[in-house]
């Protein structure tokens, strides 16, 4: 029979760390918590496998599991000596979800649940602290009301609110038990008249709700855009986990906290977090008291005057630096760490691995390789390859002057300038307007994170670093400063009032999330360092990966930016697009526009020697690396003049009239350019194109080769080859310049001709193909178009709609499709090493710096991926973890 309930408690535990599929991750970590001695209070999982079943059998549950519950529930009695629903020997108990990826702010919590109007008595008398007893009655009716049975927090904490006020109070801390009881009566009231029934007195009935609100969370909208951000399977489930309660609201000498072993943001070796004094649950997060610090040295660097936990309460405070260290030893990994103290004593209520910024996972992964925790490939392998993204941005330059409008914590780092805006609509309108945002608010919520999506940076006026904005930006990687209690945000009025002066929607902001500052206008941005941890985990990966990588440039801006990333080389440059600027343009527009080759070779002869000091610069940036240059291969319908100005401007640079040149502007009109006159084919019509490129390529590549005293091999690249003719046509060409430019010059040049496959023709017969080219470049963008018969520049308005509806999982213009373009790739590749044992294979679509893609490359043995500039780093990790793995389990 299926095992539904894993029990924990005192010691021991049905399930471990390993089992996090089954237990999800909070369950999974209780349960090794436990069984490595440390105070948990005891509890029971109910598994993922218990979801499932739920949504596939119209959410009934598993015949046995209300036993199965009940026994778990006499094994909490045993261990703590309670019963639950027992006046006279209460045991309340917490409600938790837990899949097994954690899902910040997903799914929520039910605490002291048990609780009656008879039951709380008895805490009182049990206690002997009322208001303590009364206080959790309060909470526990907000959160169950709210959670299970959909009544807003708010309408509670308007009431609240009322009665405070009423009562002169400020704190929620100050209300006396006579005081909640009173507010208990009007929330029990709102309750019946909002739902038409009274507030669940039965703890059984009360248990079940929360249990089946938990299951019922997972299908919640908040889950599924969760999921659908970060790739969560629905399959995976959530567990439940049912857990006796302790209290941090017990009065002065106990506390709730969460910690970090070390700090999340930079890595720093250092315990850090945050606690309040006569608190429970959430309360650190949710903004409501200021949290103190942990540890003396925290509290003296915020410069705070509330006491910090290591002053207060040395004797928890010990025992959770203890445990705090053995955790990490133990999971070899920075951990991240809830606790609350029930007078005076220390329990754990979670533990697991912390979110980090990218620059903290670099050093805390390097520190550990040092310290010899972790090797050196399992400090490459922990490093999210698409997170290196936040390190290659921008930071403030220290010598800029900075109007400081307001500070708040550092809660991501890294530097963003942008207009405000209020709201995560209004971020996202700006983002599709090209305009950049820095999204205020006074909090965030789950609700926005598409605004968070769309803007440059958050800002935020309440909670601390461990706030829903905090944690959601540092996944994001977006700089965010939160917590700046001297703004004041007003929603109505559209402002921000910052020292005095207001401002409003669209004015420019800029936030510094590496030290929490507000300023006015936009500041001097640096370019990021690349060196310290960064450089050691590039190092150890280089040291790991087998393929090499090169970068798509064509500027020698791009190509020296992904030089100094570590290309090593480019594996395309896309000649077209070096004529997109200024009187290039026109050259170009004249030479594609004119109707004989002898105009064309006039127009040509004026893009010679633009082209050949282009390829002389890229050479000379490239300093022996491999380029690859792809001849010409636009759709024309790019370059063709536009507006009634440029034809004019080409019409006069041509000496033809411009009616004349738009008859020839129409002759060449395509109905789908993309499938049209482009590519080899231009080149088969047009020979003199590719002759003036080849020329250009050998006499760059012999003058750098003179420069620098060694030699410069060029690749030459044949687009969209389908037929070897083709190639064999260009390649006879390309051959013939080559040696009268050998001639010319009395030199020898060394030089390949390869082909891009990037239509099924070509992966089909890249066999044949193989006997003419010394390379295959796997251009997976047109590979990918060709293959589903979807343009790109087309695709957007109904993939998507695809990805919700389940038809695809992930856009192929993003991640290679491994099923159907990466079998064209798998069989060309072979059938390429068939013909010709060595040759060179790459890939240079905009897969080649998609981390799942660049496995794919690993497995099917590729010598290089290309990528942009930018991704050149998150290739080269890539790279080295496919290596890893692709060594270690096979290419299967
Ligand atoms: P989340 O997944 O959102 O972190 P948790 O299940 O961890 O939610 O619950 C949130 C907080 O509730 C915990 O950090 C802890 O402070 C409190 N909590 C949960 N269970 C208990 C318990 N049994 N006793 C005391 N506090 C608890
Ligand atoms: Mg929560
Ligand atoms: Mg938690």
């Amino acid at each position: 029979m299926t095992k539904w309930v894993y029990t924990f408690g005192d010691g021991a535990a049905e399930g471990r760390a390993g089992d996090r599929n089954l237990l999800g991750g909070k369950g999974a970590n209780l349960a090794e918590m436990c069984s490595l001695g440390l105070p948990v209070p005891p509890g029971f999982t109910i598994t993922t496998e218990v979801c499932n079943a739920y949504y596939a059998n119209a959410r009934c549950y598993p015949a046995s599991l209300e036993a199965d519950v009940a026994v778990a529930l006499d094994h909490i009695g045993r261990l703590t000596g309670r019963r639950f629903g027992d006046p006279s020997k209460l045991l309340l108990v917490s409600v938790r979800s837990g899949a097994r990826a954690s899902m910040p702010g997903m799914m929520d919590t039910v605490l002291n649940l048990g609780l009656n109007d008879e039951t709380v008595e008895a805490l009182a008398a049990d206690s002997g602290d009322a208001r303590f007893a009364y206080d959790s009655y309060r909470r526990f009716i907000q959160m169950y009301s709210d959670v299970v049975m959909g009544l807003d927090h708010e309408v509670f904490e308007e009431i609240l609110e009322d009665q405070k006020g009423g009562l002169g109070h400020e704190l929620d801390t100050e209300l006396t038990a006579i005081e909640w009881q009173s507010v208990i009566a009007l929330y029990k009231a709102k309750v019946e008249e909002e739902l038409g029934k009274p507030f669940p007195q039965d703890p059984h009935e009360q248990l079940w709700g929360a249990i089946s609100a938990v299951f019922s969370s997972w299908m919640n909208n908040r889950a599924i855009t969760y999921r659908r951000l970060h790739d969560i399977p629905e399959s995976w489930g959530t567990a439940v986990n049912v857990q006796a309660m302790v209290f941090g609201n017990m009065g002065d000498t106990s506390a709730t906290g969460v910690a970090f072993t070390r700090n999340p943001s930079t890595g720093e070796k250092m315990l850090y977090g945050e606690f309040l004094v006569n608190a429970q649950g959430e309360d650190v997060v949710a903004g409501i008291r200021t949290p103190q610090n942990i540890t003396e040295a925290a509290r003296i660097a915020a410069g705070s005057d509330k006491p910090s936990l290591q002053k207060l309460m040395p004797d928890a405070f010990q025992s959770f630096v203890t445990i705090s260290d053995n955790l990490e030893k133990h999971y070899r990994d920075m951990q991240d760490l809830e606790f609350t103290i029930e007078r005076g004593k220390l329990w754990m209520l979670q533990t697991r691995s912390g979110k980090r910024t990218a620059k903290a996972a670099l050093k805390i992964a390097v520190e550990m390789a040092r310290d010899k925790l972790i090797s050196k490939e399992e400090a490459v392998a922990r490093i999210d390859p698409a997170s290196l993204d936040q390190l290659l941005h921008p930071t403030i330059d220290p010598k800029a002057a900075r109007d400081v409008i307001g500070v708040g914590l550092p809660a991501s780092p890294g530097a963003a300038t942008g207009e405000i805006v209020f709201s995560s609509n209004d971020a996202e309108e700006a983002k599709a307007q090209g305009r950049k945002a820095i999204l205020v608010r006074i909090e965030t919520s789950p609700e926005d994170i598409h605004g968070m999506h769309a803007a440059e940076g958050i800002l935020t006026t309440r909670g601390g670093m461990t706030s829903h904005a905090a944690v959601v930006a540092r996944g994001m990687g977006k700089p965010c400063v939160s917590g700046a209690g001297s703004l004041r945000v007003d929603y109505r009025a559209g402002t921000l009032m910052a020292m005095g002066s207001t401002f409003r929607k669209g004015d420019t902001i800029t936030i510094d999330g590496a030290n929490g500052q507000v300023l006015k206008g936009a500041v001097p941005m640096l370019q990021p360092e690349l060196s310290g941890d960064f450089a050691a985990i590039m190092e150890w990966a280089d040291a790991a990966r087998r393929m090499k990588v090169r970068t798509n440039a064509e500027t020698p801006l791009d190509a020296r930016m992904a030089r100094s990333f570590g290309a090593e080389g480019i594996g395309l440059c896309r000649t077209e697009h070096m004529f997109f600027d200024g009187d290039r343009i026109v050259a170009m527009r004249e030479m594609i526009l004119a109707d004989t080759e002898k105009d064309r070779r006039t127009a040509l002869a004026k893009l010679l020697p633009m082209q050949r000091s282009d390829f002389l610069e890229l050479f000379e940036i490239m300093a022996g690396l491999p380029v690859t240059i792809r001849l010409l291969d636009p759709p024309l319908h790019e370059f063709l003049p536009k507006t009634e100005e440029e034809v004019a401007e080409v019409a006069a640079a041509m000496k033809v009239s411009p009616d004349k040149l738009r008859q020839r502007t129409e002759a060449l009109h395509e109905f789908n350019p993309m499938l049209g006159h482009r590519g080899c084919r231009l080149a088969v019509s047009y020979p003199e194109i590719a002759e003036m490129q080849a020329r250009a390529i050998f006499e760059a590549a012999v003058e750098a080769g003179r420069k620098a005293g060694a030699l410069v091999v060029p690749e030459i690249m044949v687009p969209l080859v389908g037929l070897v003719k083709e190639l064999d046509y260009v390649k006879a060409r390309i051959d013939a310049v080559a040696r009268s430019v050998m001639e010319e010059t009395g030199v020898k040049i060394t030089y390949l001709t390869g082909t891009m496959i990037e239509l099924p023709r070509a992966a089909i017969r890249a066999h044949v193909i193989a006997e003419a080219a010394e390379f295959f470049s796997f251009g997976t963008n047109d590979l990918t178009q060709t293959t589903f018969g979807i343009s790109r520049d087309d695709a957007a308005s109904f993939l998507e709609t695809y990805r919700q509806k389940g038809i695809i999982e992930q856009d192929p213009f993003v991640s290679l499709d491994i099923e159907g373009v990466g079998e064209l790739v798998r069989m060309a590749a072979e059938k390429g090493r068939a013909t010709r044992p060595d040759i060179k294979l790459g890939i240079c679509g905009e897969h080649g710096g998609d981390p799942s893609s660049i496995h794919f490359c690993e497995k099917v043995g590729l010598d290089y991926v290309s990528c942009s500039p930018y991704r050149v780093p998150i290739a080269r990790l890539a790279a080295a973890q496919a290596a890893v793995q692709v060594a270690k389990l096979g290419r299967g």
